[in-house]
């Protein structure tokens, strides 16, 4: 234990094109969230080594005025999180290389959070769900979880890529702007014809590949407007997470869906999703807009849970988990 009078945790995140540090309290409060995010040239995905290039150059700047917003100093700081994995190794060990050296030289444990778990902890912090089925979309996950036994069980899932790279995809072939998804949703609101693209759903897993492959060719025969394009593309990727999501909520009878992760902010999926929560009698909740998308609070908040129940990694055994699977992982403050 330290002699500290509050516990406050300093999370990092450093997934995927974001680096950010925030600081949390016990009591939930998010004293400072500060980010900054890599920005790839239009028509360029994310490239790892210039996503993890950006982290090292932003880090020192980001921590400081993370520090100077939440008026902490880090002898106050009582752990250090960062997002262990999943995500891209390049940009995982920036962020983990920062948190390590922060760790010992404060001399206060390390904690190793699960990035989607982030999404999961710091939307149920925000909007106050306790047992939710709980639909998690972003740029590294496509997932429909509950808690059961100790873990986060999945109950449907992608099968190849993401929603969120579905989108981001899409966007890129069109020559949108970078990130895909808010451009794609904008362009969706003024599309008015529905254009027939292949729905894939198996067992209660999605799959967005032959959807992505099937708009690209839409796209290329020039014969579509972008809107139409772009609403066909959110109606068909939304109404195959939302089959999936209203099985695993009928099965499991859960009382809440909560809906997390970048792509949460998209109005429509909100809105398909609204509708099953209600013909189930579940509440929906979506985690505010500022929280949705990769942010240091979702690891700064579960490193403090975890913290609190006794999780901490030795320095020797922090290496990054570009592929930890997130029911894997053990929840012993649930
Ligand atoms: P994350 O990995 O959690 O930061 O989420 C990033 C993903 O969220 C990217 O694929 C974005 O394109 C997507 N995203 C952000 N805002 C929206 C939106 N309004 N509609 C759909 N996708 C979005
Ligand atoms: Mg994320």
């Amino acid at each position: 234990m330290t002699g500290k009078t509050r516990t406050i945790c300093l999370g990092i995140e450093s997934t995927a094109h974001t680096f950010a540090v925030s600081l949390v309290d016990e009591d939930g409060n998010i004293l400072s969230d500060v980010r900054s995010t890599y920005v790839p040239p239009p028509g360029r995905g994310i490239h790892p080594r210039e996503s993890a290039q950006h982290h090292s150059q932003v880090s020192p700047m980001v921590l400081r005025e993370a520090l100077a917003k939440a008026k902490i100093s880090l002898k106050d700081v009582s752990a250090i999180a960062f997002s262990q994995g999943p995500g891209l190794g390049t940009c995982l060990r920036t962020g983990a290389t920062v948190a390590r050296a922060l760790a010992s030289y404060l001399g206060v444990p390390l904690v190793p959070v699960h990035h989607a778990i982030g999404h999961i902890e710091l939307a149920a912090l925000k909007t106050g769900a306790s047992d939710p089925l709980t639909v998690l979309v972003s740029g590294g996950h496509t997932s429909i979880v509950a808690f059961s036994g100790g873990r986060w069980r999945v109950f449907g899932e992608t099968e190849d890529i993401t929603l969120g790279n579905l989108l981001d995809g899409f966007a890129r072939e069109a020559g949108l702007p970078s990130p895909g998804g808010p451009t794609v949703e904008r362009f969706a609101r003024e599309g008015k014809r529905f254009i027939e693209l292949p729905l894939t759903v198996k067992g209660n897993d999605v799959s967005y590949s032959g959807l992505l492959t099937a708009a690209i060719k839409k796209l290329k025969e020039g014969k579509y407007r972008i809107e139409d394009l772009c609403y066909s593309l959110q109606e068909v990727a939304f109404s195959a997470l939302v089959e999936a999501s209203e099985r695993a909520l009928a099965f499991l009878e859960k009382s809440e869906l909560l809906l997390t992760g970048g792509v949460a902010a998209n109005r429509r999926l909100q809105e398909m999703l609204r509708i099953v929560a209600k013909e189930h009698n579940a509440r929906f909740l979506v985690v505010p807009l500022e929280y949705s998308g990769d942010c240091g609070a979702q690891i700064a908040w579960t490193g403090l849970l975890a913290y609190k129940a006794g999780v901490k990694v030795s320095i020797e055994r922090s290496q990054v988990k570009p592929r930890w699977r997130l029911d894997s992982v053990p929840i012993p403050w649930r």
